[in-house]
């Protein structure tokens, strides 16, 4: 007994001695701490070691099957550029070149068949690739084949799933799939996002419609996690959107034991010191430390399988060090103990060993992984927020990519598809997937590499401008020459119109619908020249009537500081169609004033009051048949970022001074501005530290308030973490919703957890209570209904009944100790602290008047203004009057019923449906779709004759659907009973498209077979 002791010291010992950057890594839950534990671990290992001796052989059903997965976690940019990782510049920062890794691991791969390695990110796989001669690719291709090389995950990146978009995640998987299916015919079977912080509903469904049967994670609340190993509970099946949908999107789930680097000790990484396993008089009692590790993971899981992941960040670059290790680890353990087999193994084997386990009945979870606290002071819900400006980019470059994807898609079905606008799109497409990373999306890397993450996003944004300018061009009128516009917050104030306008001239602006909903009634806003008013016709008709109003504020206390805007009002444009107006300036005539907005037919009020020079309070009422209003407060307030003892607020974690803290008003209100025009309400207020511009559509069919803030940079010697509350008097309750990564609305509840018990909160009452809101945050009662869209991913939460707190702004002073080793304190060239600009839209109103026909009025504006805004775009006029062009006749679709177009290379084209709806706004009837509608549509396009074939396929494009290819598992609580899922085909092309339901088809032109629906 003596010497089992001495081990379990030194493997405790070894547990202590973790590094810095491994903080919480491996701690026996208290449970396991015990001595009664120790001595059954040891008393275990005696056995095995004595059976063995003694000749005694277990059977191979009994035995511990160890897989041993070697994996290297290689982050698309983190402490260097994703370009410096993959090269291994820049080694003063981090040795770290994945070229290396994966020259390193091939070769040892190829040597040895019993090795096996799986690889993750295809941002790094595909630079690798392309470099190789045709004999390296025949060797991977055949290590592919043979199962040693396998591909898990196979994402461009591994996305972060707290500040995220469904679309880019899909776009980022999908790029990824699209390689390794087209290069290896592989695709991939379980997801693997051992790093990101905290794990979402709408991740887990787009895993398992991606065709994933499993997938692996590590990162989940520490009281969750010792809750999950005293259970046994790490493993189980997730059953997310299930009022929705069921179980249809069920996904079993793997949570390791601790995360991903293994087991303390025994990490053979490049820069690790652990003793190494060689045979002598350490060997004996170093096999006897992973026995007492295989131990404790077979009592809290529930098969004979042991899962043990090898690798750590960037791991691999000396792979020697590693297999030589883990070849004789293997060897000297399954010499002496009697009843492990340990074996090289991957994700997908092991998922396929814990199948053929007959009888174990796993445990269902319907909950998301939000927030994540690593310990008892740390609450990761800081980075949902952090580097604002980042994340707005990253939302503008999707709304980019989508808009321009639709466009390019009626082109390409329309004409041949053109290659070059292709490889602009993509530069576009390799930039949003790469910031989709855990460590990009999220604002967790150092600043240059941040700077990075925009360089790219900025080059992909312009080459998709560009394509799409000329798209457009063809669209509209290939006799003019258009120019692009950046649509933002609301204004043009990049647009180049102004100069037009300023010289006298005028303009032709062309608003182009990118979305399959008809869109009536929304306002596009420029700034025009202080000294001209504008007048605007309808470019191809001159006698439908247009409307348009302008409105000037200052923007300081200077005569020169003034700004004049001007407001059209854009009443109708058809699904993927555009409008066209003449703008034509002509000198101010002194008589008109700012209030020049036509009067107009309902009743608008529109009032407001200013309390303690901080807190503003909107009142607008809008008559025509029925009165409808809204009535909201807002004010920015601050917390002091946490800078004492212990865990600081930092890039990840958010952490306010605590104990009975509240925040403290920020802002002075300095000057204010109102107009009451016949389009918009408008008001402009001016502060010491936020400027902010309140717009309220008066012809929006339920009233929504656009709020826009200008947060300037955060200067003093302390962190400072910026949050605007909105508040309304109409609604009490103790709970809020928010989305998950913009899908479906998820409860919570303050202070409390779903599925484990919330404890050691003192101190922590409000950054425990944070939650990622990537599109929206509502509260709700029985009859009225109050929901903030936001423009960018943030952190969100209800603290009190009625408000509704963003946190919008950060900076710190301190590094929070995760590995970035910088604190958040981004800074513009002259050295000033940023500024950021930010939208939020207001809706407040009684349920039943949002709920409209078969959709909810929020998810409509949420597509309109943050999926899928209008797109603006200018020329000069034309010498001669405009010939209408005819137009496409696209469809309208339901506004709950979302149409994605993608070009997927020369031949094929990608559609997928989506209906929006959900169990949120109790609006689970399923919507009848056509088909045909979609087939009708690419045959109108096509030239006569011309065939196409369309198949179904999964989200992620590289699986047909035909039938169930899913895995059935059996599970304890029966709410939620697998059936696998079927295409239904023959009955005319109707089917019912569920809430929250995706389907994807691809039109295939390379077929010469007439118009066709092939199964
Ligand atoms: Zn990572």
């Amino acid at each position: 007994m003596k010497r089992v002791a001495t081990i379990l010291l030194v493997l405790f010992l070894a547990t202590v001695l973790c590094g810095e950057h491994e903080k919480n890594r491996f701690h026996f839950q208290e449970s396991q701490n015990t001595p009664e534990y120790k001595e059954k671990i040891a008393a275990q290992i005696k056995e095995s070691k004595e059976n063995k001796l003694k000749g005694i052989n277990v059977s191979d059903d009994e035995k511990l099957k160890i897989h041993i997965v070697s994996h290297s976690h290689d982050d698309v940019g983190f402490k260097k550029t994703l370009d410096q990782y993959y090269s291994g510049s820049n080694e003063m920062v981090v040795r770290a070149g994945v070229q290396y890794i994966l020259d390193e691991v091939i070769q040892h791969l190829d040597e040895d068949p019993t090795k096996r390695f799986v690889y993750a990110e295809m941002a790094f796989f595909t630079r690798w690739w392309d470099e190789q001669n045709e004999d390296m690719k025949n060797t991977v291709r055949r290590l592919v084949t043979n199962g040693q090389l396998e591909f898990i995950n196979g994402g461009w990146s591994m996305n972060d799933e707290a500040t995220t978009y469904y679309e880019d995640i899909i776009t980022n998987m999908q790029k990824g799939h699209q390689f390794l299916l087209e290069e290896f015919g592989v695709t991939p079977n379980v997801g693997w996002h051992l790093d990101p912080f905290g794990h979402s509903n709408a991740q887990a469904a787009l895993f398992s419609r991606m065709g994933f049967d499993a997938w692996y994670f590590c990162r989940i609340d520490y009281r969750d996690k010792e809750k999950r190993r005293d259970e046994s509970n790490l493993e189980f099946l997730w059953t997310p959107f299930l009022e929705d949908r069921g179980d249809k999107d069920s996904i079993f789930t793997h949570i390791t034991y601790d995360m991903y680097w293994g087991i303390p000790n025994f990490y053979f990484g490049d820069s690790r010191t652990e003793d190494p396993i060689v045979p002598g008089f350490t060997l004996d009692q170093r096999l006897d430390e992973f026995a007492s590790w295989v131990y404790t993971f077979k009592d809290t899981f529930k098969t004979n399988n042991i899962f043990i992941p090898f690798g750590g960040d960037f791991n691999y670059q000396n792979a020697a060090t590693i297999f030589i290790n883990l070849d004789r680890l293997i060897k000297y353990a399954n010499e002496r103990f009697s009843d492990m087999d340990v074996f090289y193994s991957t994700p997908n084997t092991y998922i396929e060993e814990v199948m053929k386990t007959e009888g174990v009945e796993w445990s269902t979870n319907y909950d998301d992984f939000f927030p994540y606290a690593d310990d008892k002071e740390s609450y990761w819900t800081g980075f949902f927020t952090s580097r604002a400006n980042q994340k707005g980019y990253i939302r503008e470059a999707s709304r980019q990519y989508m808009a321009s994807n639709q466009f390019l898609a009626i082109e390409a079905v329309k004409k041949v598809i053109d290659s070059d606008k292709l490889a602009k799109q993509e530069v576009l497409e390799d930039a949003l997937s790469i910031a989709q990373h855990h460590d990009a999306a999220t604002g967790t890397s150092k600043q240059f590499v941040a700077d990075d993450y925009i360089d790219y996003l900025y080059n992909g944004i312009k080459a998709s401008e560009e394509a799409q300018t000329e798209i457009m061009t063809d669209l509209i009128d290939p006799s003019l020459d258009w120019t692009f516009c950046d649509v933002k917050n609301g204004t043009l104030d990049d647009c180049a119109i102004m100069k037009s306008l300023s010289e006298g001239k005028k303009v032709v602006v062309s608003i182009a619908n990118p979305s399959t909903m008809r869109r009536t009634n929304e306002i596009v806003h420029f700034e025009i020249p202080n000294d001209v008013e504008i007048q605007v016709e309808d470019f191809y008709s001159p006698d439908v009537a247009v409307k348009g109003e302008s409105y000037s504020i200052k923007n300081s206390d200077l005569d020169t500081d003034l700004r004049t805007y001007w407001t059209l009002l854009v009443d109708e444009v058809d699904s993927l169609a555009t409008r066209s107006y003449v703008l034509s300036p002509t000198p101010k005539s002194p008589s008109s004033g700012v209030d020049n907005g036509l009067k107009t037919d309902s009743d608008v009020k529109f009032d407001f009051e200013i309390t303690d020079d901080s807190i503003v309070s909107i009142h607008y009422t809008k008559c025509s048949q029925e009165c409808q209003s809204l009535d909201f407060e807002f004010e920015y307030r601050y917390y002091t970022s946490y800078e004492g003892k212990g865990q600081k607020s930092g890039l990840y974690i958010f952490r306010d001074e605590g104990a009975g803290q509240t925040s403290q008003s920020y802002n002075t209100i300095v000057d204010f501005h109102i107009q009451k025009g016949d389009i918009a309400s408008v008001m402009h207020l001016r502060g010491d530290k936020v400027d902010s511009r309140v717009v309220i559509n008066n012809y929006a069919d339920v009233p929504f308030a656009t709020v826009t803030s200008d947060v300037h940079g955060i200067e003093g010697e302390h962190g400072v973490e910026v949050t605007v509350n909105f508040r309304t008097e109409k609604v009490t309750s103790d709970r809020f919703y928010t989305d998950s990564n913009g899908m479906i609305m998820e409860e919570r509840i303050i202070n409390q957890r779903k599925h484990y018990d919330l404890t050691d909160l003192q101190g922590f009452e409000v950054v425990s209570n944070f939650y990622p809101v990537n599109s929206a945050i509502t509260l709700r009662d029985d009859t009225n209904q109050f929901t903030i869209l936001n423009d960018r991913a943030q952190s969100g939460t209800s603290l009190r009944s009625g408000e509704i707190e963003i946190l919008i702004h950060r900076r710190t002073t301190f590094d929070d100790d995760r590995g970035v080793e910088e604190p958040l304190d981004e800074r513009n060239s002259d050295n000033s602290t940023i500024s950021v600009q930010i939208q939020h839209q207001v809706i407040g109103a009684t349920i039943e008047s949002l709920h409209k026909e078969n959709y909810n009025e929020v998810k409509r504006l949420q597509r309109a203004i943050n999926e899928e805004p209008l797109q603006v775009f200018y020329s000069k006029v034309p010498e001669s009057a405009p010939q209408e062009r005819s137009s496409l006749k696209c469809p309208s679709l339901p506004n709950n019923i979302k149409l994605v177009l993608k070009v997927l290379d020369s031949q094929r084209v990608m559609a997928r449906i989506y209906n929006m709806n959900e169990h949120f706004d109790n609006l689970t009837e399923p919507t009848s779709f056509d088909l045909s509608t979609l087939v009708n549509l690419v045959a109108n396009l096509r030239q006569e004759g011309e065939g196409f074939s369309v198949t179904e396929w999964n989200l992620s494009l590289n699986k047909q659907v035909t039938s169930s290819s899913k895995i059935n598992w059996s599970i304890t609580d029966g709410k939620a009973t697998f059936e696998g899922e079927k295409f239904e085909t023959g009955v005319g092309n109707y089917f019912d498209l569920g809430s929250q339901e995706m389907r994807s088809f691809i039109f295939n032109f390379g077929e010469t077979s007439p118009n066709q629906v092939v199964e």
